[in-house]
């Protein structure tokens, strides 16, 4: 870490965002087991190899309207029509002098013919098709590989598999895929106020909504994940319960008890059976996030302030979980907009205020504050759809400022 790229609050500077980033990079190895699975079930899962094309697509010529097809080199304005070539029932004969067939979308061509007229600009009068005479030869017609070609790249090895991508491999006849295995996640919630849905709240209690929030965040076809339930602050039962967590799974998630209270085991726990690798980052919400190996499995110690936890999966775990599962991580998109409310935001940390985005007549994009910024106001966080991103030496925004906005 550079002195640079630290960012002085306290006594210790706290490491900086990217670097964080970068530590966790340089700490984890992707996975590496595969699994064969049917296409059907590969849908958001990471492909393991690069699938190549065994097949031409088309894999023959055929009609891209309704219409007439006959050859061009044969071609009059009075044709006479021999039969019909339908989609999956082609027409088998060949074409002689003065012959065309009717033909359907998605149909073969017989195979001297190269051309298809719509059937809007034809005149039928039995058997007897007359076509314009200023038609365009060797038209509406789709060639053999013109989209893939034996041996193309159909997908490359870990390219996460989208609808398209199962469209594109189901019509190029591949029926199994090898895939990375799932990545194995637990996630904990730790603290004795801890009350569950269902369960009457006595004074000083309040619901576990965390474990929701991470339910949510958690949905990705690479992840098996496991509600590892409430651990109560107790150093010796936290202990006990991440050392067995590690056997068992690849990555351990908490919230909770990762700052300096007398309550906070969680780094305490971590560095007595396993490694931290930092718990503090120049990042709000989120100051505490701790990180770290228990054995082979990864840790994320996250904050236990409901909004400092979903901030600080999006910019720290997320991508994280993604590396890990073999995925291609991808920075998300920045834009910027005006702001039309004054932020407040002192010198130090990186901020990740909840923002609203709109996009004026005239195209420009607008930002407006959600209200409150604590990190325990999930409401204000519910009717944000971006992140307003201010770097850690901004000291406010004034309105009409430029900022950056993180979707
Ligand atoms: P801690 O980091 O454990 O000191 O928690 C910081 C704040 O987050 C406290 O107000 C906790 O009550 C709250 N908190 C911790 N865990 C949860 C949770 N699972 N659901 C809701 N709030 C929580
Ligand atoms: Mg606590």
């Amino acid at each position: 870490m550079s002195l640079e790229s630290c960012v002085i609050t306290e006594k210790k500077p706290l490491l900086s965002v990217e670097d964080a980033q970068q530590r966790i990079y340089d700490a984890c190895l992707p996975l590496t087991g595969n699994e064969i699975i049917p296409l059907k079930h590969a849908f958001g899962r990471v492909l393991a190899q690069t699938i190549f094309a065994s097949i031409d697509l088309p894999s023959a010529r055929n009609a891209a309207m309704d219409g007439y097809a006959f050859a061009s080199e044969s071609f009059n304005e009075n044709l006479t029509v021999v039969g019909t070539s339908w989609a999956g029932k082609p027409f088998e004969g060949e074409l002689k002098m003065g012959e065309c067939v009717r033909i359907f979308t998605g149909a073969v061509l017989p195979k001297n013919a190269d051309s298809v007229v719509m059937q809007e600009y034809v005149t039928v009068d039995g058997a007897q098709i007359q076509f314009p005479a200023d038609i365009v030869l060797r038209k509406n017609v789709r060639e053999i590989g013109e989209d893939v070609r034996v041996g193309d790249v159909l997908c490359v090895a870990n390219k996460t598999l989208s609808a398209v991508d199962l469209g594109l491999l189901a019509a190029a006849g591949v029926e199994t895929v090898s895939v990375i295995r799932q990545l194995k996640i637990v996630y904990f919630s730790t603290g004795d106020e801890l009350v569950r849905l269902g369960k009457p709240l006595t004074r000083g209690k309040i619901y576990d909504s965390n474990r929701y929030s991470l339910h949510g965040l958690l949905q990705n076809p690479c992840y098996q994940v496991v509600d590892g339930a409430v651990i109560p602050d107790d150093k010796v039962e936290l202990q006990r319960v991440l050392t067995q967590a590690a056997r068992d799974f690849d990555v351990i998630i908490t919230t909770g008890g990762a700052s300096v209270g007398e309550a906070d085991y969680v780094k305490a726990v971590l560095s007595d059976c396993g490694e931290v690798n930092f718990w503090k980052i120049a990042m709000k919400p989120g100051k505490p996030l701790a990180f770290g190996k228990i054995g082979a499995c990864y840790f994320f110690g996250l904050p236990g302030n409901p909004v400092a936890v979903t901030t600080t999966f999006d910019v720290i775990v997320k991508s994280a979980l993604v590396y890990l599962a073999g995925g291609k991580v991808k920075k998300p998109w920045q834009l910027t907009a005006v702001c039309t409310t004054p932020l407040k935001k002192s010198r130090g940390r990186q901020e990740y205020q909840r923002g609203i985005l709109q996009q004026s007549e005239n195209g420009e994009f607008q930002v407006d504050s959600t209200g409150h910024q604590g990190s325990h106001i999930l409401s204000s966080a519910s009717v944000s759809n971006c992140y307003i991103l201010l770097a850690a030496d901004c000291t406010g925004v004034q309105i009409g400022d430029t900022v950056t906005v993180i979707l």
